[in-house]
C-alpha cells in the first residue's frame, strides 16, 4: 500500500452497522455465559492463534502502517509487533501462574477458615483504542481480556483507516466472533457500542473521550480502565550527560513523528546549560535524520489534516530554533526545537502530540517541581540528572503516571512495569499481569470449617461486648 495523502473521513453510521453492535454483544454475552472462555486451555489456543495469525500478517500490517502515516518499518516493529508478540509470549507462559486462586493469610477471628482470592473474567470486554499506535494499544489490552478469560469487541481508530481494516479482516477470518470481533467506526458506532452493557471496559485515547466513555460506563456501573494523555515533561538538570539526555529526548520525541502518548511534550532545561544542550539536540537532529529529515526514511508523517493544521498553528517563526519547515501535501512537518517559550504559546496550551518540542528553562530544581505540579498530573516524567538527590527529591514531590530516570519512554519496554496514567492521564493500568489483572474480577471467597463453631457471635449477646473488646485488643 503506497502513502497516500488522505483527509479525516468520518462516514455517517448505516443502520445495519447498529444493529449489527447489538447482535455482536448478544451473541458474546450469550458465548460467555456459556462457559467455553473459561479453560486455560482454550485461552491458550486462542493466544497461540492470535500469535500466529500476526505473523502470517505482518507484512499486511506494516504496509497498513506505512499508508496511515508512512510508519517506518522498524518503529512498525519494534513498538508494535515486536512489542504485541513480547506480551504474547510473556502471558502464554505465565497465564497457568496468574489464573491459579491465591491465598492470602488468615485471621484468627475466623479460626477455622482459609482464604483465596479466584481471579474471574468480568465477561465481554469492550476495547476501544487510538490511531498512534493502532496495533499495540488494541492487541495489548486483548491478550489481557484472552488470558483472563473473556470475550472481546475491538473499536480500532478511524483515524488510521487501513491498519484498522487489516486488523478487522484477519481477525474476522481467524476468530468466532462470537468470541472476538471488530467493529469499525468513529464516533457515531462508539457511542452506540457504549450505549450496550458490557462487562468491562478498556479504553485508550484522549483524556475528553475519557470523560465521555467513563459518563456511558456509568450508566451500566461498568468498570472502566482509561489510559489518557497530557503533556509530558523532560526535565534536565545542569549536572546531567547532557549529550545523553539530548540523544534520548530527541529519540522519544521524534519516534512516530512525535504521535506517541509517552512522548516528551516539552523540556524544562536548567538555565545555565541551555544553549549547550539545544545545540545537542540540534546533532541528534542530523545525525538521526540527516540535514534534510523530510528525505529519511526514518520519520513517519503526521497522521492526517486536522492534526497538520491544529500542530502548525504552534509553529510561530519567532520560536523555531531548529526545524520549522512543513509540507501540507505529504503532512510533512520537521524534528522542531522550539526557543523562549512561555506557558500562554500555543504549543503549552494542549498536548502537542507532534514533531514539535518546546524547550523551556528553570533556575533551581524548586522551580521546576513547582513548574510541573501547578499543571495536570502528567503520563510520564523523564528526569535527567546525575544528582540521586534530585532524582529522590523528583520521585517524591511529582506525581505522574510512570517514566524513567536518565531516558525516555523505555519504561513501556518491561512488562513487569505497571503502565498508566493517574489523574487527567488516565485510571488503571497494564501490561504483563497488570494486563491479565485488570481483566480480572478479584473473588475473595472464605472457606470456613465445619468442626468448630463458637456460640460468642450469635446473639443473644448479653455482656459478650467487653470480651470482643479484650479479644480485638489481643489479635
Ligand atoms: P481520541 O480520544 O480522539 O479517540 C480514541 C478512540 O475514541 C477512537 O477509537 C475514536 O473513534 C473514539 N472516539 C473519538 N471521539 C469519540 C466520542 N466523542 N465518543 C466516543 N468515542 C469517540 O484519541 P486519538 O486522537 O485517537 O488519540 C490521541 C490521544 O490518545 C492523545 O491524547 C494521546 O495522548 C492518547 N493516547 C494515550 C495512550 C496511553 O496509553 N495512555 C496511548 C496512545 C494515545
Amino acid at each position: 500500500m503506497p502513502f497516500a495523502p488522505q483527509t479525516d473521513t468520518r462516514q455517517p453510521v448505516q443502520q445495519e452497522t447498529l444493529r449489527r453492535i447489538e447482535q455482536l454483544h448478544r451473541l458474546q454475552c450469550a458465548f460467555f455465559a456459556g462457559g467455553h472462555t473459561l479453560p486455560l486451555q482454550f485461552r491458550k489456543a486462542q493466544l497461540h492463534k492470535l500469535q500466529q495469525v500476526l505473523k502470517q500478517h505482518e507484512q499486511e500490517l506494516f504496509d497498513a502502517l506505512y499508508a496511515d502515516f508512512r510508519k517506518p518499518a522498524l518503529e512498525a516493529y519494534g513498538t508494535e509487533i515486536g512489542f504485541i508478540e513480547l506480551e504474547l509470549k510473556l502471558a502464554l507462559k505465565k497465564v497457568d501462574d496468574w489464573a491459579k486462586p491465591r491465598r492470602v493469610p488468615e485471621t484468627l477471628i475466623n479460626f477455622p477458615a482459609r482464604s483465596y482470592v479466584y481471579p474471574q473474567p468480568y465477561g465481554v470486554a469492550l476495547i476501544i483504542s487510538p490511531w498512534n499506535y493502532p496495533l499495540n494499544l488494541l492487541f495489548i489490552p486483548l491478550i489481557g481480556a484472552i488470558a483472563a478469560g473473556n470475550c472481546a469487541i475491538l473499536k480500532p481508530s478511524e483515524i488510521a483507516p487501513n491498519t484498522a481494516a487489516v486488523v478487522n479482516r484477519i481477525i474476522s477470518q481467524n476468530f468466532d466472533e462470537r468470541y472476538l470481533a471488530v467493529v469499525e467506526g468513529g464516533v457515531e458506532a462508539t457511542t452506540h457500542l457504549l450505549a450496550q452493557r458490557f462487562d468491562y471496559i478498556f479504553f485508550t485515547g484522549s483524556t475528553q473521550v475519557g470523560r465521555i466513555v467513563m459518563k456511558a460506563a456509568a450508566e451500566h456501573l461498568t468498570p472502566v480502565t482509561l489510559e489518557l494523555g497530557g503533556k509530558s515533561p523532560a526535565i534536565v538538570t545542569q549536572d546531567a550527560d547532557l549529550e545523553l539526555a539530548a540523544r534520548r529526548i530527541c529519540w522519544g520525541k521524534f519516534l512516530n513523528a512525535g504521535q506517541t502518548c509517552v512522548a516528551p511534550d516539552y523540556v524544562l532545561v536548567q538555565e545555565d546549560v541551555k544553549e549547550d544542550f539545544i545545540e545537542q539536540m540540534a546533532h541528534c537532529i542530523t545525525d538521526f535524520y540527516g540535514s534534510h529529515p523530510a528525505e529519511s526514511p526514518d520519520f513517519a508523517r503526521i497522521i492526517n489534516d486536522n492534526h497538520f493544521a491544529r500542530l502548525s498553528k504552534m509553529l510561530t517563526p519567532e520560536n523555531i530554533r531548529i526545524g520549522g519547515k512543513t509540507d501540507t501535501d505529504t503532512r510533512y512537518i520537521d524534528p522542531t526545537i522550539l526557543d523562549n517559550i512561555t506557558w500562554e504559546h500555543p504549543s503549552m496550551q494542549e498536548e502537542i502530540f507532534g514533531p514539535i518540542l518546546p524547550v523551556l528553562s528553570f533556575t533551581d530544581l524548586d522551580e521546576a517541581i513547582m513548574m510541573v505540579n501547578r499543571h495536570e498530573k502528567p503520563l510520564a516524567l523523564y528526569f535527567f540528572s546525575a544528582n540521586r538527590e534530585d532524582q529522590k527529591r523528583i520521585l517524591k514531590e511529582v506525581t505522574f503516571g510512570g517514566g524513567c530516570i536518565n531516558d525516555t519512554i523505555s519504561h513501556l519496554a518491561n512488562p513487569n512495569l505497571p503502565f498508566g496514567g493517574v489523574g487527567n492521564s488516565g485510571l488503571g493500568s497494564y501490561h504483563g499481569i497488570a494486563s491479565f489483572d485488570v481483566f480480572s474480577h478479584q473473588k475473595s471467597v472464605l472457606h470456613r470449617g465445619t468442626w468448630l463453631d463458637l456460640p460468642f457471635r450469635y446473639p443473644p449477646y448479653g455482656d459478650k461486648l467487653k470480651l470482643l473488646r479484650k479479644f480485638l485488643r489481643w489479635l
